[in-house]
């Protein structure tokens, strides 16, 4: 059998050396650190737990996430067996004690007779004749990231999630703002007034673009580098470009009037836009921004209509390289311009270590059913599993793709039998129906030729 060769050994790469050795294919892992850092791993463990040490919810009948932990059990998943092996109480949740699991994972890699792993850090794609699962996670390396996006292209590899910050619309002050589009463009009544809009005087945003300058930033991380992120500039530093930049950037108050006020032309505007279907909260439009959160609340509340403003969700910009999986993995995710490269875990535009995880479980299964001639039907689209790479490698619009948690929105419907169905019901019906059609695709794999080398 050919060796599978796979760049990470993060929690998506970690799973899927397990799958494919398990399977009998002999893998080469290349993971680059300790050798090469990242700003958020401390440790040169597989599989390091870069922040919160929660798994989420482990509840499999009513929970996506937890279905997910279910799936990949299952299939004898080796990060969700480490992760029950080390786990710490936390009610419903499934916590970690991080350091003995990275350990465990780490030493159960290096101890399988046909894992090899190599120390160095891939700068370069894989030749044509070496099937590869990409696995890099969200701090892809930078000469890595290059290569990629040289195959891609520019808009198809994303380094950074900007996030604008969010308001409770109960908040706003609608004696001041007010909803109204641009030009009252749109078709409908409901699109022409999709905004909601802030007026602010010259004095204001003169006070306004002091307090930007002047406020307490978060700095990048060494690694975290800047230089990509032109398309998003933070609120800050486009005022350090000048006085006038966001009043005719995301500020500009042409096309508006203000029915409080029908006769005085506001200086500047900040728009707010829904945000969810329910409309109880509004992001604010163009401010994603790197201001510290106590600073940054302060801030936005020198805004006109958001005096008493309060934040679902606070601004923020991290790095995050992921690519435009809609358009570039086929259903097999695979890279449609090189075939014989996969991407597996966040790179592919999910979010969380039990999503990445478990599309490193995918792929490699993917890989070997390719790779031994097994003849698998495609992964079920109403499995937690098969729902996510449904979602990123074909469901998602590609135009406004973004990193993806697992959830019901992403599974087919269930047919509502005899009427609507509670919530709890509906869940339960989801997850009764993901776990047979796990079952019945792994018993499919399983039953598949084997590789004569096992
Ligand atoms: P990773 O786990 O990051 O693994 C990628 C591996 O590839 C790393 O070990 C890296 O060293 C290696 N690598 C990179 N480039 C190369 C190269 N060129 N050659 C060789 N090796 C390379 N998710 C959560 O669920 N909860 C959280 O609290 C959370 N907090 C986060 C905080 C930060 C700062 C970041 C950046 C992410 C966070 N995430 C969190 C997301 C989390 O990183 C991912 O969910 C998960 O770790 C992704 O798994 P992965 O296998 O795709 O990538």
């Amino acid at each position: 059998t050919k060796t599978l060769h796979i760049i990470g050994a993060g929690m998506a790469g970690s799973e899927a050396a397990w799958q494919a050795a398990n399977a009998g294919v002999p893998v080469v892992l290349h993971e680059m650190r300790p050798k090469v850092e990242t700003f958020a791993h401390k440790t040169g463990n597989f599989a390091e737990m870069v922040c919160s040490n929660s798994f989420r919810s482990d509840d499999d009948e009513q929970n996506a996430v937890g279905l997910l932990h279910w799936e990949m059990r299952q299939a004898g998943g080796l990060v969700i067996s480490m992760a029950d092996q080390h786990a710490l109480p936390a009610g419903g949740a499934l916590a970690v004690d991080r350091e003995p699991f990275a350990e465990a994972i780490t030493a159960k890699l290096r101890a399988h007779p046909l894992i090899t792993v190599s120390d160095d850090e891939i700068t370069a794609l894989p030749p044509a004749d070496q099937p590869t699962i990409i696995a890099t996670g969200p701090l892809t390396s930078g000469a890595l990231a290059e290569a990629i996006r040289a195959e891609t292209g520019e808009e198809a590899l994303a380094f950074f999630d900007a996030i604008a910050p969010i308001v409770y619309a109960e908040s706003i002050d609608m004696s001041k703002a007010w909803f109204q589009s641009r030009y009252d463009k749109g078709e409908t009544e409901e699109e022409r007034k999709a905004y909601l809009n802030c007026p602010m005087d010259k004095a204001t945003y003169e006070a306004f673009i002091d307090a930007l300058i002047e406020s307490d930033k978060t700095e990048f991380h060494e690694g975290e580098t800047a230089k990509y992120f032109d398309g998003c500039l933070p609120i800050e530093v486009m005022a350090e470009r000048g006085r006038e930049t966001l009043r005719f950037g995301p500020m500009k108050p042409v096309g508006l009037t203000n029915p409080h006020e029908p006769d005085v032309k506001p200086y500047a505007v900040v728009q707010l836009r829904r945000d969810n279907a329910l409309g109880t909260l509004f992001n604010i439009v163009g401010f994603q921004t790197k201001m510290k959160y106590g600073a940054q609340a302060d801030i936005l509340r020198m805004i006109p209509g958001l005096e008493e403003a309060r934040f679902a969700r606070l601004g923020g910009i991290h790095r995050n390289t992921f690519l435009n999986s809609p358009t570039l993995l086929d259903g097999q995710m695979r890279l449609r311009s090189k075939p014989h490269i996969r991407f597996a875990g966040q790179i592919t535009g999910v979010e969380g270590y039990v999503e990445s995880c478990s599309m490193g479980l995918l792929a490699a299964r993917l890989a070997v059913a390719e790779l031994t001639g097994r003849d698998l039907p495609p992964v079920p689209s109403d499995t937690a599993i098969g729902a996510l790479v449904t979602h990123i490698t074909g469901g998602a619009d590609a135009k406004t793709f973004q990193p993806m948690n697992v959830n019901f929105g992403l599974f087919p419907p269930i047919d509502a039998k005899g009427g609507r169905r509670g919530r709890k019901e509906r869940y339960k019906a989801y997850t009764d129906r993901a776990k047979v059609s796990w079952a019945g695709w792994l018993e499919h794999f399983d039953a598949a030729e084997k590789p004569e080398t096992v």
